[in-house]
């Protein structure tokens, strides 16, 4: 592991070079303004620690506000023609996209991955607007003629109403398209909350969503770090229709509770623990730089990320030192430094969480082929680790780690691996390399995840859907199915 001398001067040069035109209010009704009681939350850098900006911290009152605007705007927005709102929508990828590069770097200073990785998540976020755009106009329904043959049945959607989004800093860009491009493109109109440590490319998002036309009170987004106050207020008024979530399983849980009073739709992408399965015929190669992908993609702070390696005994040995030798040439600095692929993680106490994992599978046996110390110094950073000889039953295994480390734990048979790999109550993402094709597809099919990569090391993709089973969620984002979350069936009895 080489780390990288990124200056903080070069991330305050940067951020500067931004400033002018920064999006820091609450944006409601069309409108950029101050938080009804003029508080703000200060955005840190994490690659220093150093504040950065301050944005405008949503009360409750800010909360209702966003929601009335919401409210208001939606019979408008709900019959305007899909045509003129998929244009919107396509308007909104191409401003996303002429200024890829300004996004980026605002990806990378506040939430401190790389710039080759903010990049990467700034195009994956631009194309839930041109995928939903598309999908916009294929709001399809349905004729038929009744078992009984007495009558007809029509089916059409239409707009759930209002929806609530809130989003995790992980992916402050997608996260929030992902969102934003459906519940337009079936047209609802949203109040939305990103995460505290992340909300000013959310702000910036929106900006663009009205240059791109979307009219005011359509698209509302406010920061708060009084969440559960915020969130709670939309919660708990019947105006809301939806709620659509991205962060751990734990605040899911606690907002599927609140949701339940008036019996609001929730669509919940949680936490995940994916395991990377590698069996002994696999190329090892294919299966190492997948492994790279799954692991390293945003530092492993992602619900996909690979978090658990099972490798067949013949092979765990040369796999685990295989990647152990690209993991410890990657290189650790700020994310806007040159030459770095592996940034700080987003604040201290994950940071320290990652620390913690690690000396506790050390404490049970494994032992690091590379990294596993925190370097001194300021930033919230974590070195790139593999953890050999890890015990089945280690802690690390059953926590998501959400970082830069790869426990590998050796199995015997194919059963044995789809059960340690099925061995978790979350069920979003998992990973196999085999060069069986048969194998391939029978494990996959036995695996209990809502998404498989097979001989593939990333999932992700706006025309896929993208979803959890157990406790890492209910309902799909993008694909066909990402705007029906946003739809509600409508059935006509009708004869003639
Ligand atoms: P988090 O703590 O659950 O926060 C997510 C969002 O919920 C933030 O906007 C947060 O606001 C808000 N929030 C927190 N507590 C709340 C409460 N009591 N009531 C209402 N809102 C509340 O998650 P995170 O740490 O930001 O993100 C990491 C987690 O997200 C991981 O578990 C990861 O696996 C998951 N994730 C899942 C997917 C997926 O598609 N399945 C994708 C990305 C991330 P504040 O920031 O103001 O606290």
């Amino acid at each position: 592991m080489t780390t990288t001398d990124g200056t903080d001067r070069a991330h305050a040069a940067a951020f500067a070079k931004l400033a002018p035109g920064l999006a820091t209010g609450a944006y409601v009704a069309g409108e950029w303004r101050d938080s009804f009681d003029g508080s703000t939350i200060e955005v840190v850098d994490p690659s220093s620690g150093e504040v950065l900006t301050s944005v405008a911290n949503g009360t409750v009152e800010d909360a209702r506000a966003a929601l009335d605007a919401a409210a208001a705007a939606l019979p408008g927005f709900a019959a305007t023609p899909p045509r003129v709102r998929a244009e919107m929508l396509r308007r909104a990828f191409e401003l996303m996209t002429e200024r890829h590069e300004e996004l980026s770097r605002l990806v990378v200073l506040e939430n401190g991955k790389t710039l080759a990785d903010a990049r990467g998540e700034v195009s994956y976020a631009a194309e839930f607007f041109r995928w939903f755009s598309e999908e916009a106009v294929r709001n399809t329904g349905e004729v038929m003629t009744a078992p009984s043959g007495a009558n007809r049945i029509l089916v059409t959607h239409q707009p759930i109403g209002v929806a609530a989004l809130v989003t995790p800093w992980n992916f402050p860009a997608a996260m929030l398209t992902r969102k934003i491009g459906p519940a337009l493109a079936a047209g609802c109109t949203v109040v939305c909350k990103p995460a505290s440590e992340t909300p000013l490319t959310a702000l910036s998002i929106a900006k663009i969503l009205a240059e791109a036309g979307v009219p005011g009170g359509v698209v509302n987004v406010v920061a708060s770090n009084r969440s559960s106050a915020f969130v709670g207020a939309w919660l708990a008024d019947e105006r809301v229709r939806k709620l659509s979530f991205t962060g751990s399983t734990e605040v899911g849980r606690v907002l599927l509770r609140a949701a339940a009073t008036n019996v609001v739709s929730c669509s919940m992408e949680l936490g995940g623990n994916a395991p990377f399965v590698v069996f002994a015929d696999a190329d090892l190669d294919a299966a190492v730089a997948g492994a790279m992908v799954a692991k390293m993609r945003n530092g492993g702070e992602a619900c996909t990320a690979a978090n658990r390696f099972y490798v067949e005994a013949p092979v765990a040995g040369e796999f685990s030192a295989r990647l152990a030798d690209a993991m410890g040439r990657l290189a650790m600095g700020p994310g806007l430094a040159d030459g770095v692929d592996l940034g700080p993680l987003v604040n201290r106490s994950s940071r320290d969480k990652v620390a913690e994992l690690v000396e506790g599978a050390r404490a049970d046996g494994a032992h690091a082929l590379v990294g596993g110390e925190a370097p001194g110094g300021s930033g919230f950073f974590y070195p790139a680790t593999v953890l050999a000889d890890v015990e089945p039953g280690s802690t690390i295994l059953s926590n998501e780690i959400f970082g830069p480390v790869a426990p590998v734990v050796a199995f015997g048979s194919e059963s044995e691996a789809v059960e340690l790999a099925n061995a978790s109550p979350f069920g979003l993402a998992s990973y196999l390399y085999t060069r069986d094709l048969a194998k391939g597809l029978r494990v996959a099919e036995a695996l209990e995840t809502g998404m498989v990569g097979l001989n593939r090391g990333l999932v992700s993709d706006p025309a896929a859907p993208f979803g959890g089973t157990k406790q890492s969620g209910l309902g799909r984002e993008g694909g066909h199915e990402g705007m029906l979350e946003f739809l509600e069936a409508k059935y006509i009895a009708t004869s003639w």
